[in-house]
């Protein structure tokens, strides 16, 4: 059997894969087995935040995997501890971090500790929680429904928890509150749903308003996170107090890790919440290392140097394939052009992937960038070299 054939018969198919073999990489730039190169604007969806091959995390993995990888969480972790207090000086926030393995996971921790919350801090029982329609929380059960988009809720995997509703618009979570509702979990910049941000004032207004409420915002920065948007939370940017904030992705340049942080520090007790594997030495010491050489990135000027110039060649494509595109969208070094139609989109990720140029959809019909926080400007100008190669060859 070759490898695709192997890949069909014991891997259980949940994906429409493609079945390009990468062997090694260095940066932004992948290897296949053939030895030829692509330029990875997609970093394993946001995930590999510092690159392949890091010098500095491979070395952090490598020195912490030959002491301890994994003790339990019944012990204190000393990477944990440090991470959560980079973490928190980073945000600038007054919070406490609980550590899991994923978005879905960190979202689910958000939602139990809004459940709690509404269960314990009032007369009557508060547990709704609106979403946006095209947002995207995860793939568990609970952040399948809290998923605004119907497609998710199919009936194979009914029934559905209770207490999710989804809105419209920004403008539409007012009217959706009752005296029921305990959070509104939203991003800030919508990645699945199709790279568009909302308005800094509407957010503003609405975390004001849902604070006089005393109905927590819970932000999913899964994806906005760690520099994504080009400070370290999404919600920095958007210059909000979160009641609640999710993390993922970047956090381990791609070792598993997921977080919820909050400023409602005492409605977990112990025995409410856990993980087995969250946080533990490997995962920490990663992401320590992963912010590390993020925050310092960020200190110099080196990142927002790469978002400005990334920006630029994004809009010069624009400007050049007026036929393509509609419009850019994004924030920081998470880009989308939205195509005219989703066929377009799909004949530029297949034709982009020949010319050696890795690139994401999201939703529909926008076609996304999400390259690693670390790329060099050379990586850059061939990448869009490639993509435009495969513009032209359509
Ligand atoms: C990717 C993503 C998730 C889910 O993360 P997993 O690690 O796949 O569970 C949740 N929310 C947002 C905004 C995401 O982008």
């Amino acid at each position: 059997m070759n490898l695709e054939q192997t890949d069909k018969a014991f891997v259980l198919s949940t994906y429409a894969r493609n079945y390009t073999n990468f062997v090694e990489g260095m940066g932004a730039t992948l290897y296949d087995e053939n030895g030829r190169d692509y330029i990875d604007f997609a970093s394993g969806i946001a995930v590999n935040s510092v690159g392949h091959a890091n010098k500095i995390l491979t070395e952090a993995i490598h020195e912490q995997s030959k002491k301890i990888i994994h003790i339990s969480n019944l012990q204190v972790i000393e990477p944990q501890a440090k991470l959560a207090e980079k973490m928190v000086t980073l945000s600038g926030y007054d919070m406490s971090v609980f550590f899991g393995n994923s978005g879905a996971e960190a979202n689910e921790g958000a939602i139990k500790i809004a459940r709690k919350y509404g269960e314990t801090k009032f007369k009557n029982k508060r547990y709704k929680v609106i979403t946006l329609e095209h947002s995207f929380h995860g793939r568990t059960i609970t952040t399948v429904k809290a998923t605004g988009q119907d497609s998710f809720h199919t009936p194979n995997f009914s029934p559905y928890p209770d207490g999710f509703s989804y809105v419209k618009s920004i403008a539409d979570i007012y009217t959706a509150i009752d005296n029921e509702t305990v959070a509104v979990l939203i991003e800030l910049v919508q990645g699945e749903g199709g790279v568009e941000p909302f308005a800094k004032a509407e957010i503003q207004e609405l975390a004001l308003f849902l604070k006089t409420e005393e109905i927590l915002l819970i932000v999913d920065e899964v994806q906005t996170g760690v520099y994504r948007t080009g400070e370290f939370l999404a919600s920095n940017l958007y210059e909000i107090e979160p009641d609640i904030v999710t993390l993922a992705k970047g956090l381990g340049g791609g070792v598993p890790i997921g977080a919820v942080m909050t400023s409602h520090k005492d409605i977990f007790a112990p025995g409410d919440h856990g993980s087995t594997f969250g946080g533990n030495y490997l995962s920490s010491a990663a992401g320590l290392a992963v912010l590390g050489i993020l925050s310092e990135h960020y200190d110099t000027g080196g990142l927002h140097e790469t978002m400005i110039y990334f920006e630029e060649k994004v809009k010069g494509i624009l400007e050049k394939y007026t036929e393509l595109f509609e419009k850019e969208v994004g924030l920081g070094l998470m880009r989308g052009l939205r195509a005219k139609d989703a066929e377009t989109v799909s004949a530029i990720l297949d034709r982009s992937m020949q010319e050696g140029v890795i690139v994401l959809r999201a939703g529909r019909n926008t076609v996304r960038f999400l390259p690693s926080l670390t790329i060099t400007k050379g990586e850059i100008d061939e990448g869009f070299n490639r993509f435009e190669k495969a513009l032209i060859s359509l």
